[in-house]
């Protein structure tokens, strides 16, 4: 369970084309939205529900909600591509920010800025578009955790298999959802074949 890449045509002809570095930046954000819709459908099918009954025009019917709110973390910068369509899908859900860089000393991730809605009770996304070594994702999961949140999964375009190592053995039981797992790191910490600087190219930068 922890590693899902999930696996639809949609989903790997829209990934092709956000490699591809002909593709701009407006029909990048375009990609990056329907993408994430795909894997954020994956991601929440254990959403817990409550009892809702309703009348049909014609009879009863005891039919279901949502039991429990949903709050979407982007990992900044990147990751702010990712919220739009979880809110598109859950328009209630609550929006947490995480903004982590290496601290130019220690050459540690370090929280830049953290503002966070009450997470007990929320199913958690963490929404960070390249898994690569996973230093800041465990960053930021540490952070949650520290603010009580329980039930996390991670929503990711594309993993690295460094990443997902480091990440499930800090959170063997966490849930990864991806789009494709893919070969490895160059030396300057980019996933190969990956697709380049997410946040650049979403971004315009
Ligand atoms: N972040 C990116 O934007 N791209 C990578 O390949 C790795 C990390």
């Amino acid at each position: 369970m922890p590693l899902t890449v999930i696996s639809h045509p949609l989903a790997e002809s829209l990934l092709t084309e956000l490699r591809d570095k002909g593709t701009p930046p407006a029909r990048y954000r375009r990609l990056c939205h329907r993408l994430t819709t795909l894997l954020v459908i994956e991601a929440t099918r254990d959403l817990p529900l409550k009892d809702k009954s309703v009348e049909t025009p014609l009879e009863p019917f005891p039919g279901s909600e949502l039991a429990s709110g949903v709050v979407v973390v982007p990992v900044l910068r990147a990751g702010l591509g990712m919220v739009d369509p979880v809110l598109a899908l859950y328009p209630n859900a609550q929006v947490g920010h995480v903004g982590i860089e290496r601290d130019h000393e220690t050459a540690l991730p370090r929280s830049y800025y953290a503002k966070m809605p009450d997470l007990k009770g929320k199913r958690i996304l963490i929404v960070d578009p390249m898994l690569a070594t996973g230093g800041t994702l465990l960053h930021a999961l540490r952070e949650l955790r520290a603010l009580g949140g329980e039930h996390i999964a991670v929503v990711s375009i594309i993993a690295a298999p460094e990443g997902v190592a480091a990440v499930e053995k800090e959170e063997p039981r966490l849930p990864i959802f991806t789009a494709a797992l893919d070969r490895c790191l160059n030396a300057q910490k980019y996933i190969l074949p990956g697709l380049g600087d997410f946040g650049d190219r979403l971004m315009g930068t």
